[in-house]
């Protein structure tokens, strides 16, 4: 079973409905045990601050979210959003960050070449590994849901993001590895064995948890609390514990209905799931 201080809570649960300092401190009140911002409540602000006040409310920091898309249609773009994502990367050394999330990006405005988009994506990744690994932050592939190909994110399948990570770093040095979506892999007849190779790669950076609900009406913000859709949550945090994996996991539910909800609420909800239909396992 997962608790909460085993687990963490992904701010875009929350809706950035409340200032960052508010919500670090009403994640750990609830007894979460980390904590994963957004570039949105990061940026231009006191990032050191930031860092301080999660470390003195008790919390890690699973994962800082996310990246620019990397796939562009020209040099300049590539080079500025190049820039951001060198600047965020910085951002995740100074909050202490397990990993910094990849979401690749989609095609590029017009395109229709998705193997160029996949191919800029591991050229950009490559450039950034080298800053990762200088600020001594992992970066973490996120493959997304086959149905964001085309605007969010053009890497689909954790072997497809193993596969990447292999490529960049075929000697095994670190810095890169992926992040496991129970949202975005669920369906993939290979996930148990895409888990099990991310462990034993040591490639398995975050594991970010919520549920896909029956019907879905929104591609985006109709994700599912915990429990309340058709994913096997603790089949999957089996899997993913049976790797050895020693971060938390992340809860992180985008959905129009608990954005509208107090965080007070969500964040008891959320705590009170993970008892009921996250796992078994010791
Ligand atoms: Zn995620």
């Amino acid at each position: 079973m997962l608790t909460p201080a085993r687990c963490s809570i992904n701010t875009a649960t929350l809706g950035y409905k409340e200032p960052i300092s508010k919500v670090i401190e009403q994640v750990a009140r609830h007894g979460f045990g980390a904590i994963a911002p957004w570039r949105r409540e990061v940026e231009g602000g006191d990032v050191v601050a930031i860092a301080r006040q999660i470390r003195e409310a008790g919390l890690s920091v699973s994962g800082y979210c996310r990246s620019s898309p990397i796939p562009t249609d020209s040099a300049a773009t590539r080079e500025a959003q190049y820039q951001e994502n060198r600047r965020a990367l910085a951002d995740a050394a100074t909050l202490g960050a397990a990993c910094f999330v990849i979401v690749a990006g989609g095609l590029p405005r017009a395109s229709r070449d998705i193997g160029d988009a996949r191919a800029q994506v591991e050229e950009g990744l490559a450039r950034l590994l080298v800053d990762a690994r200088t600020l001594g932050v992992s970066i973490a592939i996120e493959p997304l849901h086959p149905m964001y190909a085309a605007d969010r994110c053009c890497v689909n399948t954790l072997a497809q993001a193993l596969d990447m990570c292999a490529r960049l770093d075929p000697d095994h040095a670190g810095g890169i590895g992926v992040a496991i979506d129970a949202y975005h892999v669920w369906w993939d007849p290979d996930l148990a064995a895409g888990i099990r190779r991310a462990g034993s790669e040591r490639r398995l950076n975050a594991f970010h948890i919520c549920d896909w609900l029956v019907p879905t009406t929104d591609l985006l913000m109709d994700r599912g609390m915990i429990g309340d859709g058709v994913i096997d949550l603790s089949a999957m945090t089996n899997q993913v514990n049976a790797t050895g994996f020693e971060g938390y996991a992340e809860i992180e539910i985008f959905s129009t209905r608990w954005w509208s909800t107090e965080n007070e609420e969500t964040l008891r909800v959320c705590a009170d799931r993970l008892r009921t239909a996250s796992g078994t396992s010791a």
